[in-house]
């Protein structure tokens, strides 16, 4: 395809012109793209037609397509509950932070100088989980409710000391999404769960008896109940004290503003969902989930920890907290699989905190409650006692036979209520419900309408909140739109994103997050559905559903997708699990070893351990490849229990590796399944099909190939697709009969259809791009990755290249040889890079000492030399550490990043402030200055805070 005469679109999603491709190819010296292509995709690999897509529609035609999808969803007014409300997202908030750039597309916070802002917002988050929930230590967001249940459950299985068949015990109103996913991941890892009715459960051996005369090792409530009820489990915590097990309570950030949180009744664990604060429920999600625990337990919460520490002139200043535990999810030894998770959700949930403040947060949970209890009122006026005499915002309404006859009615004026079974109905209030809406559903009982009641609350005293929360400044200040709008722009300029320059990283695929594929998220047919709406609601968004399915089947050569997955990780452990029961089918459940490629992303290992699988890692070769004769013997040495392998495909050396059809050949013979981690499909994509080659199962990231903004950290979404015999093993889901097939392995995400609100982003790149546009794509990043292998292979080794000396969409650069001569380290390096405007590579992955450059097709050829140029000039700074003209400790090197205030204060540095600040090619007009300073982890890992820190926390 002409990158010149071609679609609209796919100019400019792709960076480089048709004369740029000469110029770049002339660097690598060789003839043509098709070249280019043919010597470094092994011949064996490559499919053999055009990707079976439709031709790029223009981008008004998409909108049109999706309006026209949008149309065939009915937006009704969702009384459902059970974990997902109606919410206002305070426009300020929508168009500043869920609309802008600046945030959706930053990349993962692991260069804390250049995501100040980001981390700030997210401390919040973590201020704000903490003190609601009463508990002194929360992470920085999770994937969602359910998995955030089944990662306590894991947690709790840790630190709990009782017998190692104690069981998990689930009381009986917790969310039945939340039982249905801790399920399936408890099947995987052996553990007994348990769900009974806790309420009468007063001491140790009442606990026993509940759960079947067994030891418990922890104990999940929800809290407030699935049906509403407001329960005091003081008594039950006590008992499972005891007996030695933990607590935790799934909870509503927006009911403890009122309700006594758990930790001052004894929880020991708190997790949730902040959906409610502000971000739209979008069928689903995304959402960010979290967590919180006590004091002693901090140190084995799963997924990101923002903390507190000092920059080099000692001002504080945010990075992720115990971040190389989470960096790498420390592999078999993993407690989590979690990476990708849900920041730009968190930092919406968290603004909404900052917006309305503890007053403001406390007020809106008064109206709903108070709606709630006019509500019951009018419907014992009517005769119609509510179930539960305490509850908060749901009620649970006995209507003995006419349950249906009650939801049609409710139906019939524009109203989802949930149907319980055939004699109850609940009904869930939310901040958006009117009173015209609450007469409606009266109405749909047959009662009068009701008055809403003051808010007082209506339970115990004993469970009537006391404590202060959100004292800090932050959630007091900023509540004028022109006070709120000027604290997002402020934390926005501290951070670098795709809107500033190139963000170089392998393995991640920062490419264009196209405005025309974000614009339909917002839309209320989409953002605005309930994932539990009838489904003939629902249309559009699974048309929309099916036919990213089928794309992604055409692209992958697969059999069968779905999109349930929240991300890569969770793709991870469907596959795995659709791995393990297609054994098991067949009468081989001793199949139970997954071989890993020690160059593996850490995800890997984490997934198979939690999928119950063994991890035997395959050596690496010194050409980077698969070890194929250590494969071999680990074969020999498993082979009757070999269950799958998982490899990257390209792989994370960034090399096509021509032994890949062996490979898989090798292990089908051996009996075991092939998983190609599909990561890396950026550069497959048109070229080579991992379902045609030679795998069986894969999860792709559409937050990395397909568009998906990254969001500074998450959202994500983590297809997995399989070939037919894996099919009748996908995940499916207990309240949605639509969302997987009857056999398959269960939930994996609380939402049938995962994060399905942003799954329009991917269809419109699809659409836009078409067949023609998405190979070109992957043919220009490949192009690009060898373009800048090939220009800075003499000022830093390549260090892995295939037999034909190219790479395939990524490049690892080798500084060990450089650090070993002159002590500037990669650390030096990445941090200098600030100084001239860029985002670091990945670093020390997969290999350490090294930086990993993923360039993308989206960067023009102007970009990419911008990024050369500062690399050679980088080159030249470490040339003089090494002829001695500068000591390392004292090199612009090692001082990076430079802040403003830094260049104003006393200099003596051996080189000038221009130097430091504006290195050659750096443009004044759009330098970027790091707020910050190079930050000390270790100090913040000594002294972990992880919540708004008082300011008098760095008095010295
Ligand atoms: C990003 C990545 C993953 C994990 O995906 P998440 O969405 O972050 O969970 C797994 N494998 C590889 C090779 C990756 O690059």
């Amino acid at each position: 395809m002409s990158l010149d005469a071609g679609p609209d679109f796919v100019r400019r999603h792709i960076g480089p012109r048709e004369q740029d491709v000469a110029t770049m190819l002339g660097t690598i010296g060789v003839s043509s793209l098709g070249a280019l292509i043919d010597k470094s995709v092994p011949g064996g690999i490559r499919a053999g037609r055009e990707l079976d897509i439709d031709a790029a529609a223009s981008e008004p035609a998409v909108i049109a397509e999706l309006r026209e999808k949008a149309s065939r969803n009915r937006v009704l007014t969702s009384m459902i509950g059970l974990g997902y409300y109606g919410t206002h997202t305070p426009p300020v908030v929508r168009r500043n932070i869920l609309e802008n750039p600046a945030w959706y597309t930053a990349y993962t916070p692991y260069q804390p100088e250049i995501s100040q802002g980001r981390l700030e917002a997210l401390l919040n988050f973590q201020t704000v989980v903490s003190d609601l929930t009463g508990l002194p230590t929360a992470g920085a967001s999770l994937l969602d409710e359910a998995t955030a249940v089944a990662e306590a459950m894991t947690l709790m299985r840790r630190a709990a000391k009782v017998a190692d068949d104690a069981v998990l015990l689930l009381d009986a109103q917790v969310l039945p999404q939340s039982v249905a996913v801790t399920q399936t991941r408890a099947g995987a890892l052996g553990i007994d769960v348990v769900v009974a009715d806790l309420r009468d459960v007063r001491d140790a051996a009442g606990l026993r008896a509940a759960a079947g005369d067994r030891d418990v090792f922890g104990v999940v409530v929800q809290y407030p109940g699935a049906a509403g009820e407001v329960v005091d489990w003081r008594a039950l915590t006590a008992a499972a004290h005891d007996a030695g097990a933990l607590v935790t309570a799934s909870t509503d950030l927006l009911a403890l503003t009122l309700l006594t949180p758990p930790g001052e009744w004894g929880a020991d664990v708190a997790v949730g969902n902040s959906q409610r604060f502000g971000v739209p429920m979008g069928f689903g999600g995304p959402h960010a989930g979290f967590m919180s625990v006590r004091s002693g337990l901090e140190r084995t919460l799963p997924g990101r920890l923002v903390g507190v520490s000092l920059d080099a002139d000692g001002a504080p200043a945010y990075r992720l907290a115990l971040q190389t535990r989470e960096q790498h999810i420390r592999r078999e030894k993993a407690t989590s699989n979690i990476c990708t998770a849900q920041v730009l959700l968190a930092v919406i949930a968290s603004m909404y905190a900052v917006w309305h403040g503890p007053e403001g947060l406390a007020q809106i949970a008064r109206d709903v409650h108070g709606k709630a209890v006019g509500l019951a009122e009018a419907l014992r006026a009517g005769g119609i006692e509510p179930v539960h005499k305490s509850f908060f915002d749901t009620l649970t309404v006995a209507v003995p036979g006419r349950s249906d006859a009650v939801v049609e009615a409710a139906l019939d004026r524009g109203i989802n209520i949930w149907r319980v079974d055939a004699d109850h109905v609940s009904v869930s209030v939310d901040e958006t419900t009117t009173d015209e809406q609450l007469a409606a559903v009266a109405a749909a009982f047959g009662v009068n309408a009701p008055q809403a009641s003051d808010g007082t609350e209506i339970w115990d005293d004993a469970l009537v909140r006391t404590s202060d929360y959100l004292t800090h400044p932050v959630f007091n200040t900023h509540h004028s739109e022109t006070g709120m709008l000027r604290y997002l722009r402020a934390l926005a300029d501290r951070d670098y994103a795709l809107d500033r320059g190139m963000i170089p990283l392998g393995s991640c695929t920062m490419k264009l997050n196209a405005t025309t594929e974000m614009e339909s998220i917002t839309w209320p047919e989409f953002a605005d559905l309930h994932p539990f709406a009838p489904a003939d609601q629902t249309v559009g968004i699974r048309e929309l559903i099916d036919d990213l399915e089928g794309w992604l089947c055409a692209i992958t050569g697969y059999d069968a997708v779905s999109l349930q997955p929240n991300a890569g990780s969770q793709g991870e452990f469907a596959g795995l699990l659709a791995i393990h029961a297609y054994h098991q089918a067949n009468g081989e459940s001793e199949r139970n070893v997954c071989l890993i490629p020690a160059s593996a992303h850490g995800t890997n290992a984490a997934s198979a351990v939690m999928a119950g699988l063994k991890v035997v890692v395959v050596k690496t070769a010194p050409t980077g490849e698969v070890d194929m004769d250590d494969l071999k013997l680990k074969l020999k040495q498993h082979g009757e229990t070999l269950a799958a392998i998982m490899v990257t495909y390209p792989s994370t050396h960034g090399v096509f590796e021509d032994t890949i059809a062996e490979l898989c050949d090798l292990v089908h013979e051996a009996g075991g399944q092939v998983y190609i981690d599909g990561a890396n499909l950026n550069a497959l994509v048109g070229v080579a099909q991992p379902g045609q080659f030679g795998g069986d199962v894969s999860h792709l990231n559409l937050h990395k190939t397909f568009c998906i903004p990254h969001g500074g950290g998450g959202p994500g979404v983590g297809p997995v697709a399989v070939r037919s015999h894996l099919a009748p093993y996908l995940p499916n889901h207990p309240l949605s009969a639509e969302a997987g097939p009857d056999t398959g392995v269960g939930p994996v995400s609380a939402a049938p259809f995962g994060s399905a609100s942003i799954l329009p982003i991917s269809w419109a790149y699809v659409r836009l791009m078409g067949g023609a546009g998405l190979t070109a794509a992957t043919e220009t990043a490949i192009l690009s990755a060898n373009y800048v292998a090939a220009r800075l292979r003499d000022s830093f080794p390549v260090l892995y290249a295939g037999q034909s000396g190219l790479i395939a969409h990524e490049c690892i650069l080798d500084l060990r040889p450089l650090t070993k001569e002159s002590g500037v380290t990669v650390d030096d390096v990445a941090k200098r890079l600030i100084d001239y405007g860029f985002h670091a590579p990945t670093m020390s992955f997969p290999v350490a000492g090294t930086l990993m450059v993923e360039p993308t097709e989206s960067e023009s050829l102007e970009e990419l030399d911008r990024f050369c140029e500062a690399m050679i000039a980088i080159r030249a700074e470490i040339q003089d550490v090494i002829d001695g003209k500068v000591a390392a400790a004292d090199s612009v090197l090692r001082h990076a990043p430079h802040t403003a205030l830094s260049l104003t204060a006393d200099w003596d540095h051996p080189y000038t402030r221009a130097e430091a600040a504006y290195p050659a090619g750096v443009d004044p007009l759009r330098k970027y200055w790091a707020p910050v300073r190079r930050i000390d982890g270790a100090y913040g890992d000594r002294h972990l805070i992880c919540s708004c820190p008082a300011p008098e926390a760095f008095e010295d």
